[in-house]
């Protein structure tokens, strides 16, 4: 069986996958954070879980372009592709752990253990298909309507990440572990803006590759994270009874 069979198939079992676990988050939140709870296994230190968790991501993507041939490592639009990623997954994997506030927090290794299969696995279909099975991206695909909007749309996603994370980040004193009602930003209209631009960063990735591996991790985030938003919209309810009413989970003025 080629290579390029078990890809084809491992894109089809990655989108089912993807609906069964949104489906699966839609009645269990996944156990860290705010919603971590004892029944899942041994925990590991939260930091270094997410280390853990995410580092695959970037090593495999930078991984699969190393082994691409001289004509990729050329090709503007590959050196583009990984640029992207690298811009959001230096900071998810070695930059953001180290700014949570979380002392003492820890999470279920079993957690860690899936996300690290989801991310290498992600970063094959992507780097995989960007970097070797793709047909070549002419030079001018950098000024294609699909790759300008969806690059946009990254970085405008990739701005609305950071801001809110950084919103989240700050809402602790050193040493603290509670939670508040954050506010500013988009947290005005949705409760979750840092997973709204996480969808978008990815929408947007799907357009500028324009391919079915950019869609499925389009896909794999709103299956992951849309659930998850609504988990947590519901928990800031009933925590705080001064929580503004007017915010919606994670999409401003839908859901
Ligand atoms: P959360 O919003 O649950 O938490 C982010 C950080 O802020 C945590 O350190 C959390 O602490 C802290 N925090 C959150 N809310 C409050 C509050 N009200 N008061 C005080 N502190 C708070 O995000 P996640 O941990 O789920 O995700 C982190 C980042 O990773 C996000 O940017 C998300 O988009 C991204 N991500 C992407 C995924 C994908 O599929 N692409 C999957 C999962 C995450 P604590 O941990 O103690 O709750």
């Amino acid at each position: 069986m080629s290579e390029l069979t078990i890809f084809n198939g491992l894109i089809i079992a990655w989108l089912v996958t993807a609906a069964v676990t949104f489906l699966a988050l839609l009645f269990i939140s996944a156990p860290y954070g705010r919603h971590g709870r004892s029944g899942w296994g041994p925990q590991i230190p939260a930091t270094l879980g997410w280390i853990l968790m995410e580092a695959p991501s970037p090593l495999g993507m930078t991984l699969l372009f190393v082994l691409a041939t001289p004509e990729r490592h050329r090709n503007p639009a590959a050196i583009a592709f990984l640029a992207l990623w690298l811009v959001h997954y230096i900071n998810r994997a070695f930059v953001f752990p180290f700014r949570m506030r979380n002392a003492g927090k820890t999470m279920p290794a079993a957690v860690a253990l899936m996300a690290v299969v989801f991310n290498l696995g992600n970063a094959y279909l992507n780097g995989r298909w960007l970097f070797h099975f793709s047909p070549l991206y002419p030079d001018a695909w950098l000024t294609d309507p699909r790759f300008l909007v969806g690059v946009a749309l990254f970085f405008a996603g990739f701005a609305i990440n950071q801001h809110s994370d950084w919103v989240l980040l700050h809402l602790r004193k050193p040493g603290e572990t509670g939670y508040k009602i954050p506010r500013g930003g988009l947290y005005r209209f949705v409760s979750c803006p840092n997973y709204f631009g996480e969808v978008l960063e990815w929408t947007g990735w799907a357009l500028a590759t324009w391919c079915v591996a950019g869609v499925t991790f389009a896909v794999w985030t709103a299956a992951n994270l849309v659930p998850r938003a609504i988990t947590h919209h519901r928990w800031y309810r009933e925590q705080f009874p001064d929580y503004p009413s007017e915010r919606r989970a994670v999409f401003p003025y839908v859901l």
